[in-house]
């Protein structure tokens, strides 16, 4: 395995090591072994970079600049796409991205979002009239204007590092706050490369600054706790983002949160494709690790067995395609860490001890080539209630629901902490829209459609989240709103 560049902080315009030299080693999830080192940042170094992003904007004219916004974010984004080999490596070796997948899930989407995000930023409105109001015996004019909020902290994790680093860098740069980026302890390349070329494309020093260190907290508290920051954007667990929000209380942190899913992917009874949609829910992409993916699926009772052949012969078909990192047909590699792995494992014995039958896989494959691999694994009988249909796994594992009409699918599907996206096929649109509205979820996906662009604001209901990321709403997240009236 290649060995990646040092993934260095960028503060204040510098490209650097942490203060004292600290390093940490990154692990490939292919092997197990290390594909390259980052600088391990220290306390000083968070420090320096929340006093640079806070000076940026206080004291230069970034925020209210928005054609030199517009001009080097553009100029970022040339560069990025010069880099695109890079970002492939990248999302390869530190994200365990397979090669059949990381076009799509990583650099292409990514990339093709940055531009949505170009798009539709000219139709940011900066001001909103509200018209004249007579109170008090005379009458006002009044108006909002728009402000970016100031400093933004963008916490991230590591299952799609450059989509979600893109979803919320460009969003609060083109907004006109200042920027410090703190990407994952697994994939620090893919947080370092905004430095490297920011620097390169010539941003004002502290506009943006990228930190990260081996440990996953330690950047991330300072950050949601010092008030200095001004805004929290978060991706990850659900359970740290409550602590960001519980840490962020003290300074009444805007927190925008993008969390965790157990999405259900509906097929009714009248499925014009009824094989293909229930083959195509195999959780196999990324290995299973994304945010939105359809974690569930719920099919009408009546054909419940056929449900079981169609899957029992999908995955007997997917077989041992997967995994080998050369192979551009691959969509599926390893899971990102030991610890995930086993944390995976754990609920395949779960699922077994809460009486669900496994219909395939189950089993760790280090013959695969010493990482994190699990085969494509599949639950069926399983209930509700189950931790397996409970609770997020972030890993490829499908588990399989019977309902008996719409209305008990439509309970299932919402019996769940989570709501993040979700699925309803049927050969009837109008039944499958009337289904699709009943769940609550941010995005549902109607025979097939995609749900997640660029251009299209994307976030979670109950414990997936706060906000919406991506689309103009996602540049709007990033803004304050400030009334001014005036006497006529
Ligand atoms: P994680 O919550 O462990 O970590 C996410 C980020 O938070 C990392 O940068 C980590 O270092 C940092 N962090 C950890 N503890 C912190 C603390 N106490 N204070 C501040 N920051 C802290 O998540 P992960 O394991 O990196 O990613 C997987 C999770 O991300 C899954 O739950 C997945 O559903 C979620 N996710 C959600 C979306 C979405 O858009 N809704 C997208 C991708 C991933």
């Amino acid at each position: 395995m290649a060995t990646l560049p040092e993934a260095k902080l960028y503060i204040d315009g510098v490209l650097r090591g942490a203060e004292g030299g600290k390093t940490f080693e990154v692990i490939g999830p292919w092997t197990g072994e290390p594909v390259g080192t980052a600088a391990d940042a220290s306390p000083a170094d968070v420090e320096a970079a929340i006093v640079a992003a806070r000076r940026a904007f206080d004291e230069t004219d970034w925020s209210t600049n928005v054609d030199l916004r517009v001009a080097l974010v553009t100029k970022l984004r040339d560069l990025f796409q010069a880099n695109k080999e890079r970002l492939s490596d990248l999302a390869r070796h530190e994200a365990g991205a397979a090669m059949g997948a990381v076009g799509r899930a990583h650099v292409d989407m990514a990339l093709d979002g940055w531009d949505d995000y170009l798009a539709v930023f000219p139709k940011l409105k900066w001001e909103k009239d509200y018209g004249g109001r007579t109170g008090y015996g005379f009458e006002s004019l009044r108006k909002a204007v728009y402000e970016p909020v100031g400093v933004v902290a963008a916490i991230t994790p590591w299952n799609v590092p450059l989509y979600v680093n893109v979803g919320k860098v460009v969003a609060a740069l083109l907004a006109g706050c200042t920027v410090i980026l703190k990407p994952a302890p697994n994939t620090p390349g893919m947080g370092a490369i905004f430095g490297e070329l920011a620097a390169e494309a010539g941003f004002p020093a502290g506009v943006i600054n990228v930190v990260f260190g081996s440990d996953p907290a330690l950047a991330g508290e300072m950050l949601v706790t010092d008030p200095r920051v001004d805004l929290v954007s978060f991706t990850g667990s659900t359970g740290v983002g409550k602590r960001i929000m519980e840490q962020g209380a003290a300074t009444l942190k805007r927190v925008f949160l993008e969390l965790g899913g157990k999405s259900a992917k509906i097929v009714l009874d009248d499925s014009a494709n009824f094989a293909m949609d229930v083959a195509q829910t195999m959780l196999v992409f990324h290995a299973g690790q994304g945010c939105a993916v359809h974690s569930r699926l719920l099919v009408p009772r009546s054909r419940y067995e056929e449900a079981k052949a169609i899957l029992k012969h999908a995955y007997a078909s997917f077989g041992d395609n997967w995994g080998d990192f050369d192979n551009p047909q691959h969509i599926m590699g390893p899971v990102i860490s030991k610890r995930q792995m086993e944390r995976v494992l754990s609920y395949v014995d779960i699922g077994q001890a809460e009486g669900a039958t496994l219909l395939a896989g189950g089993k760790a494959r280090p013959d695969k080539g010493g990482g994190y691999f699990i085969e494509p694994t599949c639950f069926v009988d399983v209930t509700n209630d189950m931790r397996i249909a409970q609770e997020e796994i972030f890993g490829p594992v499908l588990v399989v629901i019977p309902f008996e009409d719409d209305a008990d699918a439509v309970r299932i599907a919402n019996e769940s902490s989570y709501g993040l996206s979700g699925g309803v096929s049927s050969g009837n649109l109008d039944r499958a829209i009337n289904v699709a509205k009943q769940i609550r979820s941010g995005s549902i996906s109607v025979n097939g459609g995609m749900c997640i662009a660029g251009d299209l604001p994307f976030g979670g209901y109950k414990a997936s989240g706060v906000g919406r990321e991506w689309g103009l709403e996602g540049i709007e997240e990033f803004l304050e709103t400030k009334l001014i009236a005036w006497r006529a």
